[in-house]
């Protein structure tokens, strides 16, 4: 009697594990379908402009920095004087003039290929510019990059390139000497820097990581971009394409196979975080990554960003290949979906 029952029931789950399977099948063909976006590289288009991680990254900080402005112009935390948040509303304010110049503004240059070219008072500095609103900005490249105790050569960080254009923005805006530059663009990257989560693969280096901006209200979503050896790609629009409010939802209590949910309304915003790197596989040829965080959507009537949920995760996947010596990440293959992993998905499969 015993091992009938017994058997009966193994019959039963096996039965229900199979119309799971099947489901589950139904369930990621239609998720993944949704995902449209693009993803975008950041530099790399133009002869000696852009060409590795640092320059990214200062083309980025360009690109996104209203952004990083708005951060401290909105916030309380900013501790900068009348003066300066007077500098910094004109700097903010004279932005899109700033960039009516086509695009080309920031300019890469090198002090040893140019000697002389950055030298102003006696110093070599790390960028130049002139006087008025749209003038170029020169950067110069050999120290965009500093070299670490193991030998690495490191690019800098954002938080150094978002101080270094607001220094030399500043002087479009007036006779501000270098040092009061310097301290304004400082006091906008400290509290920037907040913001950003920079999660790297390895210690000390961002070789390879995921770069993370949360915006300073709930009604926003964040950057996400991923540094992969010398590119700097950004995942933003098809990362919030990925997120999707709790709606309609049957859990299934099997680790790696997928609630059954339909998402009734889209979120108004998001905060990602608490990220690690799940997966690496490596080899000559062929990288694969994958990373993974908590994922906290504002929709209505539900969770905001600061409940503290940490059942819904977002992991990210993408490859990069090996040609003529150096690396470059598959845009086709970057894959971004939304899990609920609640802490009582206790089974787990063997495959
Ligand atoms: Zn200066």
């Amino acid at each position: 009697m015993k091992s009938n029952s017994m058997s009966l029931r193994s019959k039963k789950s096996s039965a229900g594990l199979k119309f799971w399977i099947l489901t589950m099948s139904l369930v990621l063909a239609s998720t993944l379908t949704s995902v449209t976006a693009h993803a975008r590289k950041f530099g790399g288009d133009e002869v000696n402009n852009g060409a590795g991680l640092a320059e990214r990254i200062v083309l980025y900080a360009y690109d996104r920095l209203p952004v990083f402005m708005n951060i401290c112009l909105q916030s309380n935390n900013c501790k900068i004087s009348g003066d300066e948040r007077a500098v910094l509303s004109q700097i903010a304010a004279s932005y899109a003039a700033e960039r009516a110049s086509g695009g080309q503004q920031i300019q890469f240059e090198s002090e040893s290929l140019k000697p002389g070219f950055f030298m102003i008072d006696g110093v070599v500095r790390m960028a130049k510019t002139g006087s008025r609103v749209g003038s170029p900005i020169y950067v110069n490249i050999d120290l965009l990059y500093t070299l670490q105790g193991n030998g690495r050569r490191e690019a800098i960080p954002m938080s150094d390139a978002v101080a270094l254009l607001i220094h030399e923005l500043g002087h479009h805006q007036g006779a501000y000497s270098h040092q009061d530059l310097d301290y304004l663009g400082v006091k906008v990257a400290s509290l920037a820097q907040n913001h950003m989560q920079i999660t790297p693969l390895l210690p000390f280096t961002n070789t390879v990581a995921l770069m993370v901006l949360n915006p300073l209200t709930e009604q926003a979503f964040p950057d996400v971009l991923i540094y992969a050896h010398e590119e700097v790609i950004d995942i933003s629009a098809q990362f919030r394409a990925s997120i999707k409010c709790p709606g309609f939802h049957l859990p299934i209590p099997i680790g790696g196979l997928p609630d059954l949910g339909v998402p009734l309304e889209k979120p108004r915003g998001a905060t990602y975080n608490n990220l690690f790197w799940e997966d690496i596989d490596v080899d000559a040829t062929e990288q694969e990554y994958e990373v993974k965080g908590s994922i906290a959507a504002t929709c209505q009537e539900r969770a905001t960003i600061f409940t503290n949920n940490k059942d819904y995760k977002i992991r990210i996947s993408f490859d990069a290949k090996k040609k003529d010596g150096k690396w470059f990440v598959d845009e086709n293959k970057i894959r971004i979906e939304q899990k609920y992993e609640p802490w009582w998905k206790f089974i787990i499969l063997p495959f």
